[in-house]
């Protein structure tokens, strides 16, 4: 905690003062962001960091494996898809991002499991990619199993995306576009994922 408290103090000192006009329009104006993130937990994949973007410019959910769950308004606790709600419904964000990542334990976790110490949540939340781990493993190697399972993770979430009606119809109304990504924390690279299913590097 105590690196954190010094980097707090940093920011006071440096990124606050820079930045105090920014964060008195958006105190006075509320914030508008254009896209929205979904991106893992994961503490080495930092969206912010990532597109360098400012206060109020994405606006960002983080959970397990960024998995998005299908549509599902039951009345339980999603905390995914209030988020996806607010930016869609209420801030009309324009774009919408999967961000998933590269040696992702929680895509780890759906292809092996998690350790029993650590399945009263775990399990149930990465089964929302099992089609994504069944589609992987069709066609991968032991090699090749977690990679070829990030990415399909990652277009099923944009396919459950498309299971909620109002993100279904804004994108049928062109006032929102979906997005697939990964960013690979060994290379620095982050890859798109293009109209043909593949991913491709982001040019420099
Ligand atoms: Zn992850």
């Amino acid at each position: 905690m105590q690196n954190l408290l010094a980097g707090y103090r940093r920011f006071r000192q440096q990124a606050w003062q820079e930045r105090r006009r920014l964060f008195g329009m958006l105190a006075e104006h509320g914030q508008s962001p254009r896209a929205m993130v979904i991106a893992c937990a994961d503490s080495r994949v930092d969206p912010a960091m990532i597109f360098d973007a400012a206060p109020g410019e994405i606006f960002t959910v983080r959970n397990i494996a960024a998995l998005v769950p299908p549509y599902a308004p039951d009345g339980t606790h999603h905390g995914t898809s209030a988020a996806l709600e607010f930016a869609v419904r209420v801030l009309h964000v324009s774009d919408l991002i999967v961000l998933g990542h590269a040696m992702c334990s929680g895509v780890a976790a759906l292809l092996h499991g998690a350790p029993l110490a650590q399945a009263d949540f775990i399990n149930s939340w990465v089964s929302i990619a099992a089609p994504a781990r069944a589609r992987a493993l069709a066609h991968a190697t032991p090699e090749t199993a977690q990679n070829i399972c990030e990415f399909e993770t990652i277009k099923l979430s944009l396919e459950n995306l498309r299971g909620f009606p109002w993100i279904a119809a804004a994108e049928r109304a062109d006032g929102l576009r979906l997005h697939g990504a990964s960013f690979d924390i060994r290379s620095g690279v982050l890859s798109l994922l293009g109209e043909r299913g593949q991913f491709r590097p982001v040019s420099p």
